[in-house]
């Protein structure tokens, strides 16, 4: 066991504060990793605060962090596919049973003991997995990813959850080449989303609530930018969009989006807020509209995306940040005062004294 220095909360309400953790010795299929970067995702937030009590309560002390990019310095007797002084990555999943129907589809995301990399039962050690706000990670080479070399590693930190989880849906979706796509909120996730959709060669509309955004969206790959606030460019959009991915973290009114769609259209939700949204029948009813949601990606597809990257030169905007700060970002994430990605920088983390 090694101690490692981490930030955790110790409750919903308590702040997060520096802790010192413990990670098991590398098994045989093990990587470990000393820690270079970990974005900060909306996820992190809910979970701190416990705000999906209801499906994934929140165990104490928690360290969140699922968008970690680090260098591999010990690798176990059966690893094959990384050694030392690899640029590696490890996102929102650590381990999965690898023999029931989702693992066989390579979507582990949905395996029954899938284990995440934060609040998830640590088969190792007892207690919870704990992420990535850490020096430090140990994880089973089978849910380690690749980091393509001409990748920033501080940008390409967020792949590892806002990018997968944006990847996911919209290349799923099919052909978008010359479909009209929108994208809902301009923070982690909507800024990936639009920088996919054009990749993929989509018309790209942002929906923000922040009107200081649209300059930046624009620069971000966006052909159009509604503030959804003002009800006359909304109803300016209506049965225009084939496609709609929906990022907002928070309570909104979906059956205004659903308004967008036209025929066969569909908005799928990876934003995940506290609370259940209303929706109105009629709003589905014409047009045979969908809704349907995605979370995250397996961990093929997770590399498929980052070769992607690799290969397109996408990374997140980051704004890098000393781990001190963090409690601060948070308040900034809720204000959506993000631009458009925090990015610790853990070397701020190794000159602490516990
Ligand atoms: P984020 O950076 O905070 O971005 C969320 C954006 O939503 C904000 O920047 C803001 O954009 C918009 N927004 C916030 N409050 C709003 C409100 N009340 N009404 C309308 N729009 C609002 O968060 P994130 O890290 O991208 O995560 C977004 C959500 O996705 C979170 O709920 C997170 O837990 C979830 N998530 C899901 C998955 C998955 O696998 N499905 C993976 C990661 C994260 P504007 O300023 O442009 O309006
Ligand atoms: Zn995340």
């Amino acid at each position: 066991m090694k101690p490692t220095k981490a930030y955790s909360a110790s409750s919903a309400t308590s702040l997060l504060a520096p802790d010192t953790i413990q990670r098991r010795e590398p098994t045989e299929r093990d990587v470990a990793i000393d820690i270079l970067y970990c974005g900060i995702c909306h996820s992190d937030l809910h979970t701190v605060r416990d705000e999906w009590a209801s499906v994934m309560p929140t165990t104490y002390p928690c360290v969140p962090g699922h968008e970690i990019v680090g260098r591999v310095t010990k690798v176990g007797a059966a690893v094959t596919g990384f050694k030392e002084g690899d640029l590696v990555g490890v996102g929102c999943l650590v381990d999965s049973d690898h023999s029931c129907g989702s693992c066989a589809k390579n979507v582990e995301q949905f395996c029954p003991n899938a284990a995440f990399t934060y609040n998830s039962p640590d088969a190792h050690l007892g207690g919870v997995t704990y992420g990535g706000y850490s020096e430090r990670i140990v994880v089973d080479e089978r849910f380690v990813l690749r980091i393509p070399s001409n990748l920033d590693p501080a940008g390409a930190a967020p792949l590892l959850c806002a990018g997968i989880t944006t990847y996911s849906p919209i290349k799923r979706w099919g052909n978008l080449e010359g479909k009209k796509v929108g994208v809902v909120g301009l923070g982690g996730l909507g800024h990936m989303g639009v920088k996919f959709a054009k990749a993929f060669g989509a018309h790209v509309v942002v929906f923000t609530t922040s009107p200081g955004k649209a300059d930046d969206a624009r620069r971000l790959g966006a052909d159009d930018v509604i503030v959804s606030t003002d009800p006359e460019q909304m109803a300016a959009q209506a049965w225009t969009f084939d496609f709609i991915l929906d990022t907002v973290s928070a309570d909104h009114d979906l059956n205004a989006y659903l308004r967008l769609l036209g025929l066969d259209g569909e908005i799928t939700l990876v934003g995940a807020p506290e609370n259940p949204m209303a929706v109105s029948a009629f709003a589905l009813l014409f047009g045979r509209k969908r809704i349907s949601g995605s979370l995250i990606g397996g961990i093929a597809e997770t590399q498929e995306m980052l070769d992607f990257c690799g290969e397109h030169g996408i990374i997140a905007d980051v704004e890098v940040i000393p781990i001190q700060l963090l409690n601060e970002a948070y308040e900034r994430m809720l204000r959506s005062d993000v631009k458009y990605r925090f990015s610790i920088d853990m070397a701020s983390l190794k000159g602490e004294s516990r």
